[in-house]
């Protein structure tokens, strides 16, 4: 999906200006501070709707999760974030399949329509014959005249079903675009644009599962982000993680993906990767380029503090899961920042 395609789909939900959008922040982070929600888009994305008041069932279920737990469980989050923000993009592109369904037995009905002309032209045409052969009498006129109207019934018919046919292509191709639009709104992360967490989650399982091909996973966390936020701002923390998805984008190599996988955690998988060194020198390479971002502040133009990331590299071992390879990838970034951060680990 093209960026303004992505500008779009959100403008159409959320029409106000930045004005009312910022008076509804205003509403929206005091909550999320007052039950410890962690910023982040989805979390944003939920606690603005809950402060527009858009969908009272949204509402209720935000004021259930956050009484019956201390902390804000990412799966509710995702689910409601599913369930209320991007529901439209889903049900659009649900009713898009029954729209192709209606459509095909619409074809089919227009064929069989067809293939009866077919049939009364060949039955006629067929008495026609058989006249032919015997003495020409008085029935033959009457049954050319059949045969005539038949004939262009058949051709009407088959008129119809081309118009229908192409108007069928153009109805398909517009639910194509409808349906990967929502799946890319369904699958990506809505600040970075990389993969977001249920989708890294996918890939990195399904990568995992083809044993003929070594993979690894670079995890790395933003150091002192938290510190960063406090001096400069949320926005331009933002900003940050935008830009160190741009670095990801910009450096995979041939059969690597990038995702956001939490707040200021980012995870790249690599596959077909000759070895766990060769992972390590990519993640080294990583390093060096956050650390050479120089990110200017939009205000008054001064070039922020240096950002830095830790990281922790981890290969698959034959047959081992998902969760083992994560807990390792995240033990080494661990390992990472106790040795002083802006570093790899594996
Ligand atoms: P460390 O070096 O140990 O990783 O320290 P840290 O401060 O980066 O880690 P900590 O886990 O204490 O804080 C993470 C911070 O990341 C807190 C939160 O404000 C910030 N953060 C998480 N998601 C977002 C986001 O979407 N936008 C912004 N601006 N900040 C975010
Ligand atoms: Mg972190
Ligand atoms: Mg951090």
């Amino acid at each position: 999906m093209s960026q303004s395609e992505t500008r779009a789909t959100a403008l159409a939900l959320y029409p106000e200006d930045s004005r009312e959008a910022a008076a509804l922040l205003k509403q929206a982070i005091p909550l999320m501070v007052r039950h410890n929600i962690p910023p982040n888009p989805v979390h944003y994305a939920l606690w603005y709707t809950y402060s527009k008041g858009l969908d009272p069932e949204l509402n209720r279920h935000l004021d259930r999760v956050v009484k019956d737990f201390d902390c804000f469980p990412p799966e509710s989050a995702t689910r409601l974030f599913r369930d209320y923000i991007i529901r439209d993009e889903l049900e659009e592109a649900r009713a898009g399949q029954q729209q192709a369904i209606n459509l095909v037995d619409d074809m089919q009905r227009d064929v069989s329509r067809s293939v009866e002309g077919n049939l009364n032209f060949q039955s006629s045409l067929g008495r026609c014959l058989e006249m032919l052969e015997s003495p020409v009498n008085e029935r033959l006129p009457g049954i050319l005249s059949e045969l005539q109207q038949s004939t262009q019934l058949m051709h009407s018919q088959q008129e119809q079903f081309l118009t229908q046919l192409h108007s069928a292509q153009s109805e398909i191709k517009s639910l194509r675009s409808k349906l990967e639009r929502a799946q890319l709104a369904a699958t990506l992360d809505g600040l970075t644009e990389l993969l977001n967490r249920t989708a890294f989650t996918r890939l990195l399982e399904q990568a995992l599962s083809d044993q003929s091909q070594g993979v690894a996973l670079v995890m790395l966390d933003i150091d002192h982000f938290k510190q960063f936020n406090d001096q400069y701002g949320h926005p331009l923390g933002d900003r940050v993680l935008q830009h160190v998805g741009q670095v990801l984008r910009s450096s995979l190599p041939p059969h690597a993906t990038a995702a956001r996988y939490g707040g200021e955690e980012f995870c790249v998988i690599l596959q077909h990767c000759a070895d766990l060194a060769s992972a390590a020198v990519f993640a080294e390479q990583l390093r060096v380029k956050v650390q050479s971002l120089r990110i200017k502040a939009r205000v008054d133009g001064k070039v922020l503090d240096t950002i830095t990331a830790s990281f922790g590299v981890a290969f698959a071992q034959p047959g081992e899961n998902m969760d083992s390879l994560l807990t390792r990838a995240d033990d080494a970034l661990y390992q990472a920042k106790r040795a002083g951060r802006n570093r790899v680990h594996r």
